[in-house]
């Protein structure tokens, strides 16, 4: 049996809806570029991009010595994390960690609450420190804190929450310095810990980007839950910054590039149905049609429409695919990932999770396009918004005489990491931005658990004690 005419045309639609040609990409990072020079000229001089001066003016040399912790709350899974830094050496020693969930009751709470539970994690970490290392510092421990959530910093070891994202609302921390609220949890928790980085997650990555690969990591940018990117500017162009220029003349600037949106971006229904049941509607467009906590969602709501209205399982609607946040991001990129002929993984996922007994190879197919469709589109955007980047910090264009320069752009994130497709589109969307005769060679490179054991680094680098 083929699958229904009506489903075809839905798809097709759909696919038009979110098409993202190579003019289009090139008219998004303008749009991108335009609003990063909004955002540094003035405190919302652009109603989407902050453009956050970070305070951080070094990045970690390779010399940083000792041992230090880092706390990384990302979007649902916080990490716990302990290194040793050997110093001259320019090595990682040892490290560890611990990953665990935030309660979901928490995420919407008070920030006591959030914070005590932090805290208690963290020193609970603490005490399961090896004998062995405690003789490397006394008995204050340094934490730094890598926290990807839009903050104001005061200082590299402050900052005022502006607002929550991905599906975290805890009123009451907004507007408050963080680091004194996780502090103070500390202070109850009974554990000498002093946070000495406050580090936005993009940023974490970047300086784990320099410390692994090379000096030439110029960006951070996170794909997982949210997403967001971080970037080394001149800081004399920073015009809004009131404070005597860095010595080093760098200044690393956070994006919050997740709310991006402009009218360019390609979205559909499935976008708009989004947006409007989020925690915070209007907002995060770019994040919204790019990042993780939202691609299963999209790809459900095109799903159930198909389903309903052109009988896409042959007129069974399984009441499943009808409730919110049914379809995790991860099973979507199973089924992207599917390269069996006749699409068996598809099949295992629409049994596995909506209880769909039989499919047609055809519809299994559509199911397939769908999955396709959305990934390229994230992934193709992702590259407009690196390729703006890369267009404002002048490594773009012509190479002159044949000779290439280098950029690394230090990625981390679950998405980024685990979804093969849209990874595999992301690159070559870059590549095809910067053209084949291009003056810089750009290389996407995983920094795993980035945020983290950047946080570490910059808490080394930044060090009270040293
Ligand atoms: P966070 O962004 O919360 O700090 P991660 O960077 O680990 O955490 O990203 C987790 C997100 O990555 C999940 O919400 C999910 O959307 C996405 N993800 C995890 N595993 C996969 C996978 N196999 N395929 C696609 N996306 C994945
Ligand atoms: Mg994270």
């Amino acid at each position: 049996k083929k699958a229904s005419l009506a489903a075809e045309k839905l798809l097709h639609e759909f696919r038009e809806a979110s098409a993202t040609p190579l003019p289009l990409l090139h008219q998004v990072s303008d749009a991108m570029v335009h609003e990063m020079y909004a955002g540094l000229s003035s405190d919302g001089g652009s109603d989407q991009l902050k453009m956050l001066p970070t305070y951080v003016e070094n990045l970690p040399s390779g010399k940083e010595k000792g041992l230090f912790y880092a706390v990384d709350l990302g979007g649902t899974n916080f990490r716990v994390l302990r290194v040793q830094l050997g110093g001259k050496t320019g090595e990682i020693l040892s490290q560890e960690f611990k990953e665990v969930a935030i309660p979901p009751e928490l995420m919407v709470g008070t920030g006591k609450d959030l914070f005590d539970f932090i805290a208690g994690t963290l020193a609970s970490f603490v005490d399961t420190e090896d004998d062995s290392l405690k003789s490397h510092s006394g008995e204050v421990r340094e934490s730094g804190f890598a926290f990807s959530f839009p903050v104001r910093q005061t200082s590299v070891k402050s900052g005022i929450v502006i607002h929550w994202t991905k599906g975290f609302k805890v009123d009451d921390a907004v507007g408050k310095d963080i680091v004194k609220q996780f502090q103070d949890a500390i202070s109850r928790s009974g554990h000498q810990i002093t946070i000495s980085a406050l580090v936005n997650d993009t940023v974490g990555t970047l300086a784990g980007g320099r410390f692994n690969f090379e000096e030439e990591t110029m960006i951070g940018c996170i794909i997982g839950t949210g997403t967001n990117a971080c970037y080394v500017e001149r800081a004399d162009t920073v015009q809004k910054w009131e404070h005597p220029l860095p010595k080093s003349g760098e200044m690393v600037i956070n994006m919050e590039w997740g709310n991006f949106r402009s009218p360019l971006l390609p979205r559909t229904f499935a976008d708009e149905i989004v947006d409007r049941n989020s925690v915070n509607p209007g907002d995060q467009w770019f994040e919204k049609m790019i990042s993780g906590m939202y691609l299963g969602e999209i790809v459900r709501h095109v799903l159930a429409r198909m389903a309903e209205e052109a009988k896409l399982f042959g007129g069974y609607v399984p009441v499943k695919l009808l409730e919110p946040l049914t379809l995790g991001t991860p099973q979507v990129s199973k089924m992207h990932a599917d390269t069996s002929p006749d699409l068996q993984v598809v099949a295992k996922v629409l049994k596995d999770v909506y209880g769909v007994e039989t499919t047609t190879l055809e519809e299994r197919k559509i199911v397939h396009d769908v999955c396709d469709i959305m990934g390229e589109r994230g992934g193709r955007l992702a590259a407009a918004g690196l390729y703006g980047i890369l267009k404002k910090i002048g490594r773009t264009g012509k190479a002159e005489n044949g000779s290439k320069k280098k950029t690394v752009i230090a990625m981390d994130g679950g998405l980024f990491e685990h979804h093969e497709p849209y990874r595999t589109y992301m690159e070559s969307a870059l590549q095809e931005l910067m053209g084949s005769d291009a003056a810089y060679e750009v290389a996407l490179r995983l920094q795993n658990d980035g945020s983290g054991i950047g946080a570490a680094l910059l808490a080394a680098s930044h060090s009270q004690f040293t």
